[in-house]
């Protein structure tokens, strides 16, 4: 199975921005393992302008665009290396891939994203990708990683997308606030009343929220891919996925 796994940066920092460290480890773990069952493992990982937060010690995420991309230039080699090192454990090779909007829009560079996908999971490597946040404004910018996940799945043509976040899924209405919330098992229609369901940004140091997750899923859908939203606090949880038990809320794609 080739599978896109999106990690945000809720699942992958503290709300401090220093790293999780038990999260991280279980995730590469899990992943190590999956691929080792001979799974095609495509990692989207945010959490490099959380991780350079945490390391620049600021007191949080900045205003201003420029000291933005400064975090992200330091965090996005943080968290490389941090990849590096538990994939490295388990004798995995890791890429990384730093994308802007162009490759959805310029057709050489789509052609080239693609086929370097295609050559490194030929290798065996894990590529792991994330915005290039650096030089990402908001004309070129995609904006954020379910978006950009959601953009991966349908180029690398994976089955299934998988967004873990710190929410279980969708529910009926802000489990935070009302406790008669029940999770949506299965989507098959982006419907008006589930499109308002989606509330506003998610965590403080992350971008998406459930507005973003439901534009990744309708990407996924229209293309007749599945996407799952769980929650990225247990990523044993990719296990039953694979299996194909029913985990957090699954949009269905067209066939
Ligand atoms: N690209 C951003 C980062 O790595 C995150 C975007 C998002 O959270 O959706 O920090």
């Amino acid at each position: 199975m080739r599978i896109v796994i999106k990690v945000g940066t809720s699942t992958l920092t503290h709300a401090s921005g220093r790293l999780n460290i038990r999260h991280m480890e279980e995730f590469c773990k899990v992943l190590s393992d999956l691929k080792n069952e001979g799974h095609e493992i495509i990692v989207v990982s945010s959490g490099a302008i959380g991780m350079g937060i945490g390391k620049l010690s600021l007191k949080k995420r900045p205003e201003d665009i420029p000291t933005r991309q400064a975090a992200a230039a330091v965090g996005q080699c943080e968290l490389m290396y941090i990849y590096d090192k538990l994939f490295s454990e388990y004798n995995h090779v890791v890429a990384q891939l730093l994308i802007t909007n162009y490759v959805v829009h310029n057709e050489q560079m789509h052609i080239n994203f693609k086929n370097t996908i295609n050559r490194l999971l030929e290798m065996d490597v894990i590529p792991i990708i994330n915005e290039n946040d650096t030089v990402a404004t908001e004309e070129i910018g995609i904006g954020d990683n379910d978006t950009l996940a959601a953009i991966v799945t349908t180029c690398a043509d994976a089955e299934l997308l998988v967004l873990l976040s710190d929410i279980d899924g969708l529910y009926t209405a802000d489990p935070h606030r009302c406790k008669d919330a029940e999770l949506i098992r299965e989507i098959d229609t982006l419907s008006d009343d589930i499109i308002a369901l989606a509330g506003g940004k998610g965590s403080e140091n992350g971008t998406g929220g459930m507005v973003t997750k439901l534009q990744a899923a309708k990407i996924c859908m229209d293309d007749g891919r599945d996407m799952i939203i769980t929650n990225g606090a247990n990523p044993a949880i990719l296990y039953d996925i694979i299996e194909g038990k029913a985990v957090g809320s699954r949009f269905i794609g067209k066939k």
